[in-house]
């Protein structure tokens, strides 16, 4: 934990977190950084269940040159937002695939739920099978804290108490 602690706020230099907060700043922000353009692609909950990793509503689709961040829309935006933010995670923390590693029998299965997805364009799927409990922890407060940090009310506090007082003058 206090490893991730350090590693975020590296992170946060690195790829800062917009204020006030903007989820496609930010999505722009980790795609610049990685250099792969990120697609979201909001689905139904239901379709991810079984394969999407976290809480089941989020999946991470590696393509060759680009990747897909499938999402449970049918939630609050608040709660949307975390699952993308928890995929974004992964990325940053380096959860990626192994170049060795084996292609998962998730691709048929991904590709008959989103049609929008051709089988060849996929390099990798990360989903629920592909991670150990600490990764997924660590994704899970990376999007915590990013979203702790995007709420904080300091900056906006602070305009707001400009504007009183300069009202006031
Ligand atoms: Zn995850």
């Amino acid at each position: 934990m206090a490893g991730l602690d350090k590693r975020f706020r590296e992170l946060s230099r690195t790829v800062p977190i917009p204020h006030p907060w903007d989820l496609p700043t930010y999505l722009n922000a980790v795609a610049a950084h990685r250099g792969r353009t990120i697609t979201l692609l909001p689905v139904d909950t239901p379709i991810l269940s079984g394969t999407g990793c976290g809480t089941g509503s989020g999946l991470w689709i590696a393509k060759h040159d680009s990747d897909v961040i499938a999402y449970g829309a049918d939630t609050t935006e608040w709660h949307a937002e975390h699952i993308i933010v928890h995929e974004l995670g992964h990325m940053l923390l380096g959860h990626g695939a192994e170049p060795s590693h084996p292609p998962t029998q998730n691709y048929a299965v991904i590709t008959d739920l989103l049609p929008s997805i051709s089988p060849e364009s996929i390099a990798h799927v990360l989903g629920r099978s592909d991670y150990e409990s600490t990764r997924e922890r660590d994704a899970e407060t990376f999007a915590d804290l990013v979203m702790l940090q995007a709420m904080r009310p300091q900056r906006r506090e602070s305009l707001l108490h400009k504007t009183f007082f300069r009202d006031r003058r």
